[in-house]
């Protein structure tokens, strides 16, 4: 239900369009396609993703002779899951950390005010309620209330925080929380990193330093990089995603903010664009407001 209600607004509007656009109407037609395409578009599932769909309910259409406007919302449902699927976007049930000797580690990356230190909390507050012992790293040295924030979920949530306050070497940072993490026994370590994508070159040269100090202490660290991208931004979500992947190699998503937003497909279009999996979705403010993603509830939800 916590699903249903984060994508509330995203179903709301893409239905009250689409229910508009058949309106009168028995049989999906080109006109009714054509306004599908405007309907998605505006959901931001992205330009090119959209015709995607498009395509495959045209050769439906083709393949059946006939699609009624009643049935459309199923066609779609099974559409959109099977490009989904072609994007190897998970179906997760819940969070999953591989069982190792060494700690897991994810390391975090997006640009400020996209809710990654929110998506921290609420990862490192999930790991913890499955038993797993969590240590975060203050690695965003460069904003002061990056640190204070992440501090703040850290004793909310009852996880280890290292930190050396602000304009501390990031690196240095994550060298200690891993040596830490391996002092500890540490099942995951979450690392939180600034992202100032204006600056490209230092970005790109921070990341990779992080990287490379990490591996002095678990060779094969960051098991994740975890991109955090604001579903409410829509084409902004997209922009960024483009220039982090420029930046590093990103292999699994968050997109968060998907409750107060009728941009609900940015998160069918990412996938399908960038390759990368979905692995988590923020519909909400609070701890219990992260969702391990699942193709077939997604599309259940939004199309039901
Ligand atoms: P950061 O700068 O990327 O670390 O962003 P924060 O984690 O501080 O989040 C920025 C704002 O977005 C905060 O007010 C969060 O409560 C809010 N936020 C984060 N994730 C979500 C979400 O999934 N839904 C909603 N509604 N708000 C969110």
């Amino acid at each position: 239900e916590v699903l249903d209600k984060g994508l509330d607004k995203t179903k709301q509007t893409f239905f009250s369009k689409l229910s508009k656009a058949v309106v009168g109407k028995s049989k999906v037609d080109d006109e009714v396609l054509d306004s599908l395409e405007e309907i998605l578009v505006t959901s931001d599932v992205g330009v090119d993703t959209t015709l995607r769909i498009i395509e495959k309910i045209e050769a439906r259409i083709a393949r059946d002779k006939y699609v009624s406007t009643s049935e459309l919302n199923q066609v779609l449902r099974e559409e959109v899951a099977s490009l989904l699927e072609e994007n190897n976007t998970g179906d997760y049930k819940e969070i999953e950390i591989p069982q190792q000797e060494e700690p897991y580690v994810i390391m975090v990356v997006g640009v400020n005010g996209v809710g990654k230190t929110t998506t921290i909390g609420k990862l490192a507050y999930q790991l913890k309620k499955q038993g797993k012992s969590v240590i975060l790293g203050a690695s965003d040295t460069f904003r002061a209330a990056a640190v204070d924030q992440l501090k703040i979920w850290a004793k909310r949530v009852d996880v280890p925080i290292v930190e050396q306050g602000m304009n501390a070497d990031p690196a240095s940072v994550a060298f200690d929380t891993l040596q830490s993490a391996k002092a500890k026994g540490s099942d995951v370590v979450i690392i939180d990193t600034a992202g100032r994508l204006h600056n490209k070159v230092n970005l790109m040269n921070e990341l990779s330093k992080i990287k490379r100090v990490m591996q002095k202490v678990v060779p094969d660290a960051p098991h994740e990089i975890l991109l955090v991208l604001d579903g409410s931004t829509g084409q902004n979500a997209y922009e960024q995603a483009k220039q982090f992947s420029l930046a590093t190699e990103i292999n699994a998503l968050a997109i968060t903010k998907l409750d107060g937003t009728a941009k609900g497909g940015v998160v069918i279009g990412i996938s399908d664009q960038f390759k990368i999996p979905v692995k988590y979705i923020g519909v909400g403010e609070g701890m219990e407001d992260l969702q391990v993603f699942n193709k077939y509830e997604f599309v259940d939800s939004l199309f039901k």
